[in-house]
């Protein structure tokens, strides 16, 4: 995997004030190979009927100029939005924003991570290292959608530390938010945090062990889901998304069934700061 050498690490100085993984992020963004159209490249949804190939540059770069008008559009009164517009309206060739918010930014980010996870994993798989890929979702990365309320780096923290007691010696992936709504027992829509991770697979009962500490509360139906790794891109690429659900829990009406809670999901644009 290629981590930013000392002379980059030097470099990045120039970003004073970023912690260091904004300056990693920083310096990784600098190659303007991510932005481009070569390897890596995969399949989304493959042997699916949606199944679709990874995206372009230009395709991108399209869902830029939108994200900047809906934020222009819906947000321009809205301080964070605001300033997300006024970051990511600066991207330009060999000048990127590297903001979160940024389709083109995200997408390249997406891509070296893809390439670089996909190469290190091959390399642990071959000395017969047992990796797999986990969804987490812990209780406490949730809190109210209206009035979000969520110190981020204490769930990255606690997260760490939960996976590090059950014996998971390292973990590589990435994290995104649904909104849930439940139309069935009604309460504030509830802003829900979910991580997908590479993790290298310790002995025992390592899972129960682990459900019981990201979710104390009993809240979360599925806490721990856990798919097999076929070194496949797509399947890492999963863990950078720019596509976050809006979650509604209803009652389902069929004549073939009894009345059923079922969920849909839409997509929805995040515009938290
Ligand atoms: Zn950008």
């Amino acid at each position: 995997m290629h981590l930013p050498s000392k002379s980059e690490m030097e470099m990045l100085d120039m970003f004073e004030g970023l912690t260091i993984r904004d300056a990693v992020i920083k310096s990784i963004l600098n190659d303007e190979r991510w932005y481009g159209d070569g390897s890596p490249q995969w399949t989304i949804s493959a042997k699916k009927p949606w199944q679709r190939p990874s995206q372009m540059a230009a395709q991108a770069r399209e869902q830029h100029d939108k994200t900047e008008r809906l934020l222009d559009r819906h947000g321009s009164n809205d301080p964070y939005a605001s300033h997300l517009i006024k970051s990511i309206e600066r991207c330009h060739p060999n000048r990127h924003c590297g903001s979160g918010a940024c389709p083109e930014c995200q997408r390249a980010l997406q891509r070296w991570f893809v390439e670089n996870v996909h190469d290190a994993a091959a390399a642990l798989l071959k000395d017969k290292r047992k990796l797999i890929l986990v969804s987490i979702v812990p209780d406490y990365a949730a809190t109210d959608a209206t009035r979000p309320n969520l110190n981020w780096e204490n769930v990255i923290a606690k997260l760490c530390e939960d996976m590090a007691s059950v014996g998971i010696p390292w973990a590589i992936g990435g994290s995104d938010f649904s909104v849930n709504i439940d139309k069935v027992n009604g309460g504030d829509p509830v802003l829900q945090g979910q991580f997908w991770m590479l993790i290298e697979k310790p002995k025992g009962n390592w899972s129960d062990d682990l459900k019981a500490l990201i979710n104390s509360s009993g809240k979360i139906k599925k806490p721990l889901f856990k798919r097999k790794y076929a070194s496949s891109h797509a399947q890492l690429a999963y863990a950078i998304k720019n596509e976050f659900n809006k979650r509604e829990t209803y009652i389902k009406r069929t004549k073939l069934r009894n009345p059923h809670m079922n969920t849909r999901k839409k997509s929805f644009v995040a515009i938290f700061g």
